[in-house]
C-alpha cells in the first residue's frame, strides 16, 4: 500500500505558488486576490473557509471575506456578485455553500462572472470542461487529478468507479477521468444513491473515488486487490480523543482498506488540501488575465 499524501503535494505546490507570487511582486505586477462570500454561521463552511484564508496568506495573495447573516436578502447577494464580478482588484471568488433555504444557490451562482468562477460552479465552465475546453474545474476534482498526475497513476483504459453524483465532486471527476486525455482515458461508471449491486459494481474498479458522505462506508469486500482508492468523503463525528471534541472520518473504512489497496488517500490529508490548493492555482491563473485556463 502506498499512500497518496494529499497534504505533502498541497504544500509543495504551495511553494511553487508562493515563489511565482514573490516573483510577480518583484516585477511590480498585481497580486492575486481571492474574495470569499459567507453567509451564516455553519461550523463546517467557517472551517474551510478559515483554511482557505489561511492558505491565501501562506502563498503571499491577497483575500477578502465578505460575511452576511442568515437572514441576508437574496438580492443582497445577488448585488454584491455583480459588484465583485466589476472590481477589478479581485481576481476570483467563490461562494461558501450551502446556503440558508431562502436563497437559490443556483441564481447565485449563475449570476458569477464565469471569468472569475475559480470554483468552476458556473454551468459556463461546467459545461466547457464537458465538451472538453479550457475553463475553470472545480478545486476537488481539480485536486483529485493533480493527485493522479503527481503519482503517475495510470487511468488510460482502467475501470474507474465513482461513487456519488454531486456537481461538484462526482459528476465532473467521472467526465474528466473519462474524457480523451491524460489523466483519463478510462471507462467509468457513475454510482448513486439509486444503483443496484453497488458492491458488485465497485468491487470490479481498478480506481474507486468514493464521495458520497457516509463515513467509512467503503469496507474491504468491497475492493478488488490492487485497487487505487481515492477518498473524498468528510463526516465530522464526535470524539472524546480529540481537543476540538470532534474528528473526521472519510467514506472508506481506511485501515481494512487500506491493506488490499495498490494507492489511497488518507483522510484527513487526501484530497482536502489538494482542494484549497486547486482553489489557488485558478486564482492564480485568474489573475494572469488567463480567461478560462487549462487545468
Ligand atoms: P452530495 O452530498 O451532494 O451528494 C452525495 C452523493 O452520494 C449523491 O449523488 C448520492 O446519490 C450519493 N450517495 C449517497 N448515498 C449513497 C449510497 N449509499 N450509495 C451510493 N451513492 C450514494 O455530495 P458532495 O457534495 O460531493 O459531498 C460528498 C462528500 O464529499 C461529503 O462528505 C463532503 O463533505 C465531501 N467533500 C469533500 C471535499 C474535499 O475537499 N475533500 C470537497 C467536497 C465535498
Amino acid at each position: 500500500m502506498k499512500l497518496i499524501d494529499g497534504k505533502k503535494i498541497a504544500n509543495q505546490i504551495k511553494e511553487e505558488i508562493a515563489v511565482e507570487v514573490e516573483q510577480i511582486k518583484e516585477q511590480g505586477g498585481k497580486i492575486p486576490h481571492l474574495a470569499a462570500l459567507i453567509v451564516g454561521h455553519d461550523g463546517a463552511s467557517e472551517t474551510y473557509v478559515g483554511h482557505k484564508e489561511k492558505a491565501c496568506i501562506q502563498v503571499g495573495f491577497n483575500s477578502t471575506v465578505i460575511r452576511y447573516e442568515d437572514d441576508v436578502a437574496e438580492d443582497t447577494l445577488l448585488r454584491k456578485v455583480y459588484d465583485l464580478n466589476n472590481d477589478p482588484e479581485i481576481d476570483g471568488f467563490i461562494v461558501q455553500l450551502p446556503m440558508p433555504k431562502h436563497i437559490s444557490e443556483q441564481k447565485i451562482i449563475e449570476a458569477i462572472d464565469p471569468k472569475k468562477d475559480v470554483d468552476g460552479f458556473h454551468p459556463v465552465n461546467l459545461g466547457r470542461m464537458v465538451i472538453g475546453l479550457p475553463s475553470y474545474v472545480s478545486a476537488t476534482p481539480a485536486g483529485i487529478i493533480e493527485l493522479i498526475k503527481r503519482y503517475n497513476i495510470e487511468t488510460s483504459g482502467k475501470d474507474v468507479v465513482v461513487i456519488g453524483r454531486s456537481n461538484i465532486v462526482g459528476k465532473p471527476i467521472s467526465i474528466l477521468l473519462g474524457q480523451k486525455a491524460n489523466p483519463g482515458n478510462a471507462t467509468v461508471t457513475l454510482t448513486h444513491s439509486r444503483t443496484k449491486n453497488l458492491k458488485e459494481i465497485v468491487s470490479r474498479a481498478d480506481i474507486v473515488i468514493a464521495a458520497l458522505g457516509a463515513a467509512e462506508f467503503l469496507t474491504a469486500d468491497m475492493i478488488k486487490d490492487g485497487a487505487t482508492v481515492i477518498d473524498v468523503g468528510i463526516t465530522r463525528v464526535k470524539s472524546d480523543k480529540t481537543k476540538s471534541g470532534w474528528k473526521l472520518l472519510g467514506d472508506v473504512k481506511f485501515d481494512e482498506v487500506a491493506e488490499k489497496t495498490e494507492y489511497i488517500t488518507p483522510v484527513p490529508g487526501g484530497v482536502g488540501p489538494m482542494t484549497i490548493v486547486s482553489l489557488l492555482q485558478n486564482t492564480l491563473k485568474a489573475s494572469k488575465g488567463e480567461i478560462y485556463p487549462r487545468l
